[in-house]
């Protein structure tokens, strides 16, 4: 595994993920094969998209399942150092006997300056957890 990705894994596990729940996690990478990501998260709506800094390619992933994003707003993280170029990981912590999903959460790591940052939390998401990282589509 990259270095990269356990960091994220380890600081969304012990800072940000709730305890005593199973978790799973996805990693993000573009079909260019490319780790870097201009990063859009809408709070409101439990929605985040992400965009590839090599060949622009634009994903998305809601929390709802409506698949009804509107891309233009939402490439709105960034880092305090100040950019915004992130290498992304997702969590999800899973109830004990179904493997439904909690909660979700998205976090960036800064390719400047390494920074973590937990960008988007999703409660209550209610997914079978295979279903939810498959969730992830090109609008
Ligand atoms: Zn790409
Ligand atoms: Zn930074």
């Amino acid at each position: 595994m990259r270095e990269s990705t356990i960091a994220i894994r380890e600081f969304l596990t012990h800072t940000v993920m709730e305890k005593g729940f199973r978790k799973e996690f996805a990693d993000v990478e573009c079909k260019c094969g490319g780790r870097v990501f201009l990063l859009g998260a809408d709070t409101q709506f439990d929605s985040v998209s992400w965009m590839c800094v090599s060949c622009e390619t634009h994903y998305c992933l809601e929390a709802t399942l409506t698949y009804t994003m509107i891309l233009d707003e939402l490439a709105n993280c960034s880092c305090p150092c100040d950019l915004d170029r992130f290498e992304i990981g997702i969590g999800v912590s899973l109830y004990p006997i179904n493997e439904v999903v909690s909660t979700a959460y998205i976090a960036g790591m800064c390719v400047h300056c390494g920074k973590i940052t937990c960008f988007d939390l999703w409660s209550d998401v209610d997914l079978p957890y295979s279903l939810f990282f498959t969730s992830i589509y090109e609008p």
